[in-house]
């Protein structure tokens, strides 16, 4: 059967990976937490840490950040821009939306395939380098609120709505 047929290679590899991974679980809160799957899937969404830490009972979100390092999930959760446009979009949880904020969020799932890509017109744009780029201040802010840098807004090109005249109101 396929399972028997593990190369030593691979074997050593995953041997490896096993070592690291166990010391990170010795010391880790989440990894022990009985709602260890819920807390990934709110971080894969793009729920803010800090809140997600507070609902948990784990002690600040530092806690979250590790976990999520030591099991790649940062590169799960880029690769779900959408989810935090829904969650924008939706108005969910403890999200307060400003109406501007909604807007651009729509926009911009409009714009976003499923693969996190941003599709303009005549360019493709990859949304997760310019998430790479962005501090852990500016991604909180943005899975908050929608509050894009300045410089990221200008990478990508944010417009007003179509057929709506900026400074119309
Ligand atoms: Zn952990």
């Amino acid at each position: 059967m396929m399972d028997n047929q593990i190369k030593p290679n691979s074997n050593n590899r995953r041997a490896r990976k096993t070592i690291s991974l166990g010391r990170h679980r010795a010391n880790c809160t989440v990894c022990a937490h009985e709602k260890r799957e819920e807390i990934e899937a709110e971080f894969i969404t793009w729920r803010s840490p800090a809140l997600i830490a507070t609902d948990y009972g784990l002690a600040d979100r530092m806690n979250i950040y590790r976990h999520a390092r030591a099991l790649g999930l940062f590169a799960k959760r880029e690769r779900n821009v959408r989810a935090a446009l829904e969650r924008i979009i939706e108005k969910a949880g403890d999200v307060e939306v400003t109406a501007s904020a909604a807007v651009a969020a729509i926009q911009a799932y409009a714009k976003i395939n499923a693969q996190g890509q941003w599709i303009e017109r005549s360019e493709h744009v990859n949304l997760n380098e310019l998430f790479e780029r962005m501090t852990q201040t500016e991604l909180e802010a943005y899975a908050r609120n929608g509050t894009l840098p300045d410089w990221f807004t200008q990478t990508v090109g944010v417009t007003p709505p179509q057929g709506q005249e900026v400074g119309s109101d």
